[in-house]
């Protein structure tokens, strides 16, 4: 078994959709950068690369080619799932933390999981999503952006 670890933070702008865990949540502020900015999906997929020894997100999805642009998350997570399958690892759990001041994530959360596990192709009970508030601190507290973290546990594909 190996795990692995995913951090990502993106910065919250007006003009763009907010986008977590793949589902739209209503907000005046959407999340920056060059795909969907899934800060959650983002954090996922690292951890799933860091676990199984491939390097990071932007080796394998660099932001400076132009067919990630605006590319939905699901789409790299999906990609995420081909590359630690053909490393001969299958997923086995995943936990995760979206650090967010507002909106309320509370309700969002099952739908978010149930995508991640979706696409990943587990059994819902092994996605976790949490939401934490950082009470005022911080570049999160401000509602400058929205960080998140992941772990994920892999293990040899039987
Ligand atoms: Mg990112």
């Amino acid at each position: 078994m190996r795990i692995g670890y995913g951090y990502d933070a993106h910065r919250l702008v007006e003009g763009r959709p907010l986008i977590l865990g793949g589902v739209t949540i209503p907000h005046a502020r959407g999340l920056l950068g060059h795909s969907d900015a899934d800060v959650l999906l983002h954090a996922v997929i690292d951890a799933l690369i860091g676990g199984a020894g491939l390097g990071d997100i932007g080796k394998h999805f660099p932001p400076a080619d132009a067919a990630f642009k605006d590319i939905s998350s699901l789409t790299l997570l999906a990609k995420t799932r081909e590359l630690i399958e053909g490393s001969g690892y299958a997923v086995v759990n995943i936990d995760s933390t979206v650090v967010c001041e507002a909106p309320r994530l509370g309700p969002h959360i099952p739908a978010m999981a149930e995508n991640i596990a979706k696409t990943l192709g587990c059994p819902p009970a092994s996605v976790n999503v949490k939401a934490k508030t950082e009470e005022g601190l911080g570049f999160t507290g401000a509602g400058a952006g929205i960080a998140a973290h992941a772990v994920a546990l892999i293990d040899v594909k039987k």
